[in-house]
């Protein structure tokens, strides 16, 4: 066990005891440690690149962190990927999860969420210049590619009985696939596709089919039960909302993707259960 994991392992214990993180080792400035889950590889949403974390996920949780007393550099970045979000807040690997996470009732029987923040819908990434696939409908005898633990892939399934679906651990990979021609769309959020088709890397490769066939409610993951934790967190992003820092973050992240947020956004969070 290394020096850093040490202090994480006593930041946990100390959270775990219910003491304030004064006085721990762990970097010795005294701060609220928070340790969050993001995406690392979904440009505009979560990105690590290098030690520098961007994207609107990033941002909501950043705001949050600091409503709730924690400074900046006292965020843990937690890598998140689809699969693992509920097992990570169950066993306490990270306190709460910003990452493209929507809401839904089986999600909810394992953990809590705050929010929703955000309101986007599944939709299609396909290599421009093909016009074959326009939606769900158009997806008979397609290679698809979707994430392992994701709405994404179920609602295709149930939507598409008999879809040749490929499913890897992260959308990064499905992105591969599709630019090297081993599958012919990639299922996921507008929000992550459009993040991708504007990917230098790909420019004019790739192109977003543009009509939406869900609708994917983003929440913040917390400990199921904690109802106090997701009344703040709902209060951060009313807040987050209300002084414009909501805009400025879809803006600075989605804008230049020419990303616009649909319908039902800025959304109003759903109460505490
Ligand atoms: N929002 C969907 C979900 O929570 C798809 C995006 C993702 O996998 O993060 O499953």
């Amino acid at each position: 066990m290394n020096i850093r994991r040490i202090g994480a392992a006593a930041a946990a214990v100390s959270l775990a005891l219910g003491l304030s993180a004064c006085g721990s080792d762990d970097g010795g400035d005294g701060g609220n440690q928070l340790k969050v889950g993001i995406k690392f590889d979904q440009p505009g949403l979560g990105l690590k690149e290098g030690n520098e974390y961007t994207g609107f996920d990033v941002d909501v949780a950043r705001y949050i962190a600091e409503k709730l007393g924690t400074a900046e550099d006292d965020i843990e970045w937690i890598q998140a990927p689809s699969a693992q979000r509920e097992t990570l807040l169950e066993t306490g690997q990270v306190d709460m999860i910003v990452a493209t996470y929507s809401i839904t009732d089986s999600r909810k029987e394992k953990v809590g969420f705050a929010g929703p923040y955000f309101i986007a819908g599944q939709d299609l990434l396909v290599r421009a210049d093909d016009d074959s696939i326009t939606g769900p409908d158009s997806l008979d005898g397609k290679r698809l590619c979707s994430v392992t633990g994701s709405t994404s892939a179920q609602t295709v399934k149930e939507q598409v009985p008999g879809v040749n679906l490929q499913e890897f651990g992260t959308y990064s990979e499905c992105v591969s696939a599709l630019v090297s021609n081993a599958v012919d769309a990639l299922t996921t959020d507008d929000t992550i596709l459009a993040g991708y088709a504007s990917q230098d890397q790909y420019q004019g490769q790739l192109k977003v089919v543009g009509a939406p066939f869900t609708e994917e409610r983003y929440g913040v993951g917390i400990a199921k039960g904690d109802t106090e934790k997701c009344e703040q967190i709902n209060e951060a992003i009313r807040e987050m909302i209300s002084d414009g820092s909501w805009d400025t973050a879809v803006e600075e992240n989605l804008g230049a993707a020419g990303f616009t947020p649909g319908e039902g956004n800025p959304p109003e969070p759903d109460a505490c259960a």
